[in-house]
């Protein structure tokens, strides 16, 4: 049996709502990096938890204490999601971070199958992230339709 926990990049899923279920429907069909596991080995989910945010100056210790979500609960195998591996300009300082930090947990780049290149991916979500949307700005100052 393998017992994997799944790390989302936050901006995938606090910013823009996307709930894994991509992840976690190809984890169910082995599809993807859940190919790669041997037919007959069962697979639990432990648990899934995003990035805890772009670490600024502090690097990877933010991300090793907040992991600890699911590194206590006996992982053998942490997946990055596809969107880290597409997004994150850290991903390789983490992989290095988390393989040093949990060396009996093996640490995996991806996740669901990648119908699009990572490439293509980082440019939706860059159209995405660039669509003008209203905010707090625009009720403050009273330009929110409202
Ligand atoms: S550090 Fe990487 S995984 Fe975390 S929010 Fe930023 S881009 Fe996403």
């Amino acid at each position: 049996m393998a017992r994997i926990g799944i790390l989302t990049c936050s901006n995938a899923t606090q910013e823009l709502g996307c709930s894994s279920v991509v992840c976690l429907a190809d984890l169910r069909k082995r599809k993807g990096a859940f190919a790669a596991y041997p037919a007959d080995e069962k697979l639990t989910l432990v648990g899934i938890i995003n990035c805890p945010g772009c670490p600024t100056l502090t690097g990877p210790d933010k991300l090793l204490s907040r992991i600890r979500g699911i590194t206590e609960f006996k992982v053998d195998v942490i997946h990055l999601a596809f969107c880290v591996k597409a997004l994150c300009p850290f991903a390789e300082k983490y992989i290095k971070a988390l393989g040093e930090a949990f060396p009996t947990i093996r640490i995996v780049l991806g996740t669901h199958e990648e119908k699009e290149t990572p490439d293509e991916y980082r440019e939706r979500i860059k159209r995405l992230f660039s669509q003008s949307k209203k905010t707090m700005v625009d009720v403050i100052l009273q330009k929110d339709d409202g």
